[in-house]
């Protein structure tokens, strides 16, 4: 068994097609496969979850939320993407995402910088403008010589684009995730530059408030990593995940089929379905 519960899309900020994932995950061996893309489920719409000769596909989500100022990730897994549930947080999150980038115009509008939103927009594939988007028209534009210019002038912390970004509460999103038949779980937990007891807190939280799984293992990553996140999930009688976060092929670190095993103490989230 091959398994993989984290991927992208063209959906949001994957460059494969969602035909073109399952068709590369199958090829690369994937047997159990979940599509998560950033706040959407629009991937679902062209794709029904279903079995795909060998490979079967489950439905997912990867939403943002902060955490104690933390920017972090919750993957919604085994949703039912027309739940109410689900329609209700994905729309949520859009238009939290469309709100700040129009206060971002707006600000971006005071320095002299005309139609920034019209401009980023035009650089999105599906219409979800971040700032690298609106980092990219700087560029185009000619206001910056390059994106690392256009953060530490415009985007960066403290700048004009500065702005913060109001996401549904971790509460409200493992709420939804669960009234969306599905299984909550904390992606990545060693990706958010925690310390180790920030992290350790973070997932006693996520416990508390309803969450069930840890994502124990995310793409290539370091042993003693997974060993940590496995007593994690041990302790917090959490259920355990693993997926490549894959975006785009050539980054081998979070390639489909990697061989994604988890310890052998870790109750595995499909256990479940
Ligand atoms: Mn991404
Ligand atoms: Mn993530
Ligand atoms: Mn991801």
């Amino acid at each position: 068994m091959n398994v993989d519960l984290h991927t992208h899309t063209t959906a949001s900020d994957g460059r494969l097609a969602p035909h073109e994932l399952i068709a590369a995950a199958r090829d690369a061996g994937v047997t159990l496969l979940s599509i998560t893309d950033h706040d959407t489920v629009s991937a679902y719409r062209a794709t029904v979850a279903r079995a795909f000769g060998p490979l079967h596909l489950v439905a997912g989500v990867e939403f943002s939320t902060t955490w104690r100022r933390a920017g972090i990730h919750v993957l919604g897994l085994n949703i039912d993407p027309t739940s109410d549930a689900i329609i209700a947080a994905t729309a949520h999150q859009q238009s939290a995402r469309t709100q700040r980038a129009v206060r971002i115009a707006q600000r971006l509008q005071r320095c002299g910088i005309a139609d920034a939103l019209a401009g980023a927009q035009a650089l999105t594939a599906n219409g979800a403008v971040g700032r690298p988007h609106f980092a990219q028209f700087l560029v185009d534009g000619g206001f910056v010589k390059d994106t690392t210019q256009a953060f530490r002038k415009y985007l960066g912390a403290g700048k004009a684009g500065d702005v913060k970004q109001h996401w549904a509460s971790l509460a409200q999103i493992i709420d939804w995730i669960r009234d969306g038949g599905g299984t909550a779980v904390l992606a990545h937990p060693a990706k958010y530059g925690l310390t180790r007891t920030k992290r350790l807190a973070l997932i006693g939280e996520f416990r508390r408030l309803g969450g069930e799984g840890l994502e124990v293992i995310s793409g290539r990553q370091d042993p003693q990593i997974t060993e940590s996140l496995a007593a994690s999930a041990t302790a917090h009688r959490l259920l355990a995940t693993c997926g490549s976060d894959f975006h785009r092929p050539g980054q081998p670190w979070a390639r489909l089929g990697l061989p994604l095993t988890l310890p052998a103490q870790c109750r595995p989230v499909w256990d479940v379905w």
